[in-house]
């Protein structure tokens, strides 16, 4: 007799996107006609750069001939590919190896796919609130108990409040937990941890033997330069941190799909040697995955040369200009906002105690603006609001100036 994995049953009712697109659906149909703006779910919206789609169409061309027609290619991605890695990452002044990369299909899958090399009995820590995936695939694994509605958690991990009076960055745990999972600059907050407060984690991980799942999908959208953009910036990384990246911000890959993570090969656990994690992420990705798309990886190596990079750092600047705008307009109708200056995402206390699927309600009637309740990235995100700035400059704009003539606050 077939059975289901039956964690799956544990997950929480109604993942928090659908859930906003099932309300909006339901907003629409009431209200037929609205025209409503999404600064919701962070999607990208511009079109790929010239650079990047002459990559992309190269890389069909490369298929077309028997001369230079590829089939499976190298488990762990393109070397001309991770070899542009390792030049960005010198620009940030951290040596890595190319047999430390391991290319993708994104940082998604990588960020849930991670955990299945480390054993169940591992106990987790996240921020909260926390971009869903990290809780969710360990619960799928089976390493929680419950959720627990009531305090909007699960049993069994352990949640690091981000809070205005931590300035939204946590303290370590004040017991022994063996994965930690970061993200910097953060989603949903869109606050940057700086080098400093990340080395008390690093002091913690290799106090403890603990690793770091380190999610620095934003890491191109900093602009301060005493941030980090990768952790291994920050010493002892390379001993207790697992970095994922991916272009789908960066470059408007979210459609396209081509993410990495870094595994060093100085990475320990409690029970290995240096190296061996490295071997068994090979392992996994080897077992289930074949390899990122040549063609996606062509167009990768074309986002990550000189040019490319170039390119999508004009696309990141109009995306941090939209987030200026939102910013700046929230801030002069007397709201408080954190986040937007080095990241994509602006993190709102909304005013008068309402919680935030009140908020939502109430901001898609009053506005026709869509944003994300803080309360679906965990019971700290109660009373937030985030706020994207991945759009069409006009809809942004409209999106403003809706707020700013019909929001009742
Ligand atoms: C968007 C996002 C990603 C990117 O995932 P991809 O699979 O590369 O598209 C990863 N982590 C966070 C926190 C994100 O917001």
């Amino acid at each position: 007799m077939a059975k289901i994995n039956l964690n799956y049953r544990k997950l929480s009712a109604g993942y928090l996107f659908p859930e906003i697109a099932r309300r909006t659906n339901s907003f629409i149909e009431q209200n037929p006609g609205t025209e409503v703006i999404r600064l919701g779910i962070g999607n990208t919206t511009e079109p790929l750069t010239s650079y990047v789609l002459e990559g992309l169409h190269k890389g069909v061309d490369l298929l077309s001939n028997v001369a230079t027609y590829t089939g499976y290619g190298d488990g762990q991605g393109r070397l001309k590919l991770r070899e542009l890695l390792v030049d960005l990452y010198a620009e940030y002044g951290v040596a890595i190896d190319t047999s430390e990369i391991f290319v993708s299909d994104g940082a998604k899958p990588d960020a849930g796919n991670i955990q299945s090399i480390f054993g169940i009995e591992n106990e987790i820590a996240v921020q909260d609130p926390a971009y869903p995936v990290y809780v969710d695939t360990n619960v799928i694994a089976g390493r929680t108990g419950a959720f627990n509605p009531e305090l909007g958690l699960y049993e069994g991990i352990t949640y690091m409040p981000c809070t205005e009076e931590n300035h939204f960055f946590p303290a370590p745990p004040d017991k022994k937990v063996d994965l930690i999972y970061l993200c910097n600059p953060n989603n949903p907050t869109g606050l940057t941890a700086t080098k400093d407060q990340i080395k008390i984690f690093i002091d913690y991980a290799r106090a403890h033997k603990s690793i770091i799942i380190y999610d620095a999908a934003y890491a191109a959208f900093i602009k301060d330069s005493d941030l980090p953009r990768s952790v291994y910036e920050i010493e002892g990384a390379d001993k207790c941190c697992i970095e994922i990246n991916s272009l789908s911000k960066s470059a408007g890959f979210t459609g396209v799909r081509l993410g990495w993570a870094i595994v060093p090969k100085n990475l320990v656990a409690e029970d290995t040697t240096p190296g061996e994690i490295n071997k068994l992420w090979n392992r996994r990705q080897c077992t289930f995955f074949n390899g990122a798309s040549n063609i996606i990886q062509q167009g990768g190596i074309y986002a990550l040369s000189p040019q490319g990079l170039k390119e999508s750092a004009e696309m990141v600047n109009y995306y941090m200009e939209n987030a200026t705008i939102i910013r700046e307009a929230l801030i002069q109708l007397g709201m408080t906002v954190f986040g937007g200056d080095n990241s994509p995402y602006i993190w709102l206390k909304i005013p008068n105690q309402m919680d935030s699927w009140e908020f939502f309600n109430k901001l898609l009637k009053e506005t026709r603006v869509l944003g994300t309740p803080g309360s679906g990235f965990g019971p700290s995100g109660q009373g937030y609001f985030r706020l994207s700035a991945f759009g069409h400059r006009e809809d942004v704009k409209t999106a403003i100036e809706r707020i700013k003539r019909n929001l009742d606050i």
